[in-house]
């Protein structure tokens, strides 16, 4: 079983590897899937700003190409700025660990100890795949 401090590790050593040449903002993410593997993922910037690609959704969209369907955590770690900040996942990532069935977003106090919440908590009163009954 992977420990919240090791996916936060897996994710602050993966936000090493941002592309990140306009805002020199470094995120990482590490996903572990129902299976517990784990899956990481960092920002990709672009020219074209709303091409960037964030690193929750990285990791995520980079199981689901392996076939994973269930993801049960993700960690979040920023590198740069004020670090006393939590590295919160913006709206649109939210709604793709829902897709996922994310229950557990772990984010890096500013003592590196890790800052667990639910999904539910970011993202109250989703609409997810349940309202499809889509097989997943
Ligand atoms: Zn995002």
């Amino acid at each position: 079983m992977t420990t919240p401090e090791e996916l936060l590790e897996r994710a602050a050593d993966v936000a090493t590897r941002a592309y990140v040449p306009y805002s020199s903002f470094r995120v990482g993410a590490a996903a572990v899937d129902s299976d517990g593997n784990v899956h990481t993922g960092a920002n990709v910037e672009n020219a074209a700003y709303p091409a960037t690609i964030c690193a929750e959704a990285n990791a995520v969209t980079t199981a689901a190409a392996l076939g994973v369907r269930k993801i049960d955590a993700i960690a979040v770690v920023h590198l740069d700025g004020d670090l006393g900040d939590l590295c919160t996942p913006c709206g649109n990532c939210r709604q793709i660990l829902k897709e996922f069935g994310v229950e557990t977003v772990i984010m890096r106090n500013p003592d590196g100890s890790p800052h667990t919440v639910t999904l539910e908590q970011l993202l109250p009163m989703a609409f997810g795949p349940e309202a499809f009954d889509a097989e997943r």
